[in-house]
């Protein structure tokens, strides 16, 4: 049997004529840079997500690197964030001319750890206080654990920018002041979110896109303009941005494709269910294979909730490579999210961090492994992919 790790084809067919039309209507306006469709869409993400404004951009890491621009973080500032991610969390701060902070992560989560965080911004008290952001990830579909973070962001008075490329939709328990909780949406939690609607994303476009979601109406308008070589008006320019814009046709596959998303949201956790279910059956759980824990599912109601959107299910086994050859030889599509931890890098050599021993990150590197769990993945297919995982380990 062939399981894929994703499989783009039944999500496109079911819409393919929705999509058409909508793209169609973008050829016919003749509008092609910004527009009625990207305003639309703006406005659709940002009330789904709970924030009020959104800012269509060309790219999830355009949005982080826009960001960076419009706080004018740069030369001399530092920026604290998690040593396991996509390459662009780092990246966008490293081209502002910034210099990461990286505190290590949960072995639970993957997410960056608030303790070690507490840690890094007292000793950078002591230093001067260079830290000017900080820039959680909401890695795999997972919120990080973001009530111990905005505290501390509001203690050092630093804005918080959620890389939230991987996990739109997903919810996190706030706790309010009156002890209640309020499940809030990854991205507007913080003073930004930042969204990839890169094509593996829960919500893929046909091609590149992103989005940054803000309720600071002052910062909207300041992004807005970034997004637009920071023009304001027209050929006058007070600051230097870039062309960051969304396509209006991408906008408008977003727009047919915005109403699915919590349908594919839980079949997603569905197929994660199933997952859990078939490795238990298989007498595989917690030795060998470490399947992902949805950590903050305890609280009361919680089931109602995204806590989880699995944009990815990545599971923790012990000799990894060994396990990864076997799959792709049984045709089992799986990937390592990520090989090489950002601090480890070869372009971090120059900035030193490739000193550093952040042991948690590290390890992950060397164990974890993503299986497939797009929504169209059928039970066969899963029980096909825990048999051949149960079958390595038997021989
Ligand atoms: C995908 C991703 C990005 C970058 O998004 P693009 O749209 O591909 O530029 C940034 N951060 C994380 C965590 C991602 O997964």
């Amino acid at each position: 049997m062939n399981v894929p790790l994703l499989d783009l084809h039944q999500q496109t067919a079911a819409l393919r004529d929705d999509i058409l039309r909508a793209v169609t209507e973008v050829v016919d306006s003749t509008t092609y840079i910004l527009g009625p469709k990207v305003t639309q869409l703006d406005q659709d993400v940002a009330a789904y997500c709970g924030a009020g404004f959104g800012i269509g951009v060309s790219s999830g890491t355009d949005a982080l690197l826009m960001t960076l621009m419009a706080l004018e973080i740069g030369p001399g500032d530092r920026v604290l964030t998690t040593p396991y991610s996509f390459f662009a969390t780092v990246g966008a701060i490293l081209r502002v001319g910034a210099l990461p902070v990286f505190a290590d992560i949960e072995g639970e989560t993957f997410n960056i750890d608030p303790g070690k965080m507490a840690e890094l911004l007292a000793e950078d008290t002591k230093n001067g206080r260079t830290i000017k952001a900080i820039i959680p990830v909401h890695l795999f579909g997972q919120c990080a654990d973001m009530g111990k973070i905005m505290a501390l962001a509001q203690e050092y008075g630093i804005p918080v920018i959620e890389d939230a490329a991987q996990a739109i939709g997903s919810e996190y328990p706030m706790l309010a002041k009156d002890g209640s909780t309020v499940w809030r949406k990854a991205g507007a939690m913080g003073l930004v979110g930042c969204y990839s609607f890169f094509p593996s994303k829960n919500l893929g476009c046909l091609g590149d896109g992103g989005m940054v979601v803000t309720s600071d109406k002052a910062f909207a308008d300041t992004l807005r303009c970034y997004r637009n070589h920071g023009a304001q008006p027209k050929y006058y320019h007070a600051k230097i941005g870039g062309n960051f814009r969304l396509d209006p046709i991408q906008a408008a596959v977003l727009s047919v494709k915005l109403p699915h998303l919590e349908q594919w949201h839980k079949q997603r956790q569905a197929n994660s269910r199933v997952y859990q279910e078939l490795f238990a059956q298989a007498g595989l759980t917690d030795n060998p294979v470490m399947l992902p824990k949805a950590v903050h599912a305890a609280s009361p109601g919680a089931t109602a909730h995204n806590h989880h959107i699995y944009n990815q299910f990545v599971i923790r086994i012990p000799n990894r490579e060994a396990l990864r050859t076997y799959l792709q030889q049984q045709g089992v599509g799986c990937e390592v999210y990520y090989p090489v931890c950002l601090h480890k890098q070869d372009c971090m050599k120059k900035y030193g961090t490739t000193e550093l021993s952040l042991p948690i990150a590290e390890q992950l590197a060397q164990d974890s492994l993503a299986l497939p769990i797009f929504p169209e993945l059928r039970r066969e297919q899963q029980e096909y992919v825990v048999s051949v995982i149960a079958e390595f380990y038997r021989s």
